[in-house]
């Protein structure tokens, strides 16, 4: 007799349970990438980055009457890099072999990804600067 759906989810969640993964139901659960977070260098806001950057660009204007390039320094680039990701594989590669042309462009981001790494890198070092 053949196994019923159900049954065979029931077996699957326990394997997974027993094999420690999943969730508590051995359900098992697609884990989102996580947000990047840029750093304001002006008062160490944490914004998330996203494709368009709405809400690092309004920070950047409203709060210090800045552009966002020096509030939030590499952010744009991360923002370029996720805007290329969801244009789809082809695209993507096509922007990889264009990107090699422009040496100089290619360097300076990378240099930003470096700052960028590294202030997050600290883990909220600097963070109880003034603060109590
Ligand atoms: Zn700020």
């Amino acid at each position: 007799m053949p196994e019923s759906h159900k049954a065979e989810n029931a077996r699957r969640k326990k394997q997974n349970i027993a094999a420690g993964i999943g969730d508590e139901s051995g359900r098992i659960v697609r884990v989102k990438a996580e947000a990047k977070m840029g750093r304001c260098i002006e008062c160490q806001a944490e914004l998330k980055i996203t494709k368009t950057n709405t809400e690092l660009k309004l920070h950047s204007e409203n709060k210090h009457g800045k552009t966002i390039d020096i509030c939030f320094p590499g952010a744009e680039a991360i923002s370029a890099e996720m805007k290329n990701a969801v244009a789809g594989g082809k695209k993507g590669n096509d922007a990889k072999a264009s990107s090699g042309k422009g040496g100089k462009k290619a360097s300076k981001e990378n240099l930003d990804d470096l700052l960028m790494a590294g202030m997050a890198g600290g883990p909220g070092a600097k963070k109880k600067k003034g603060k109590k």
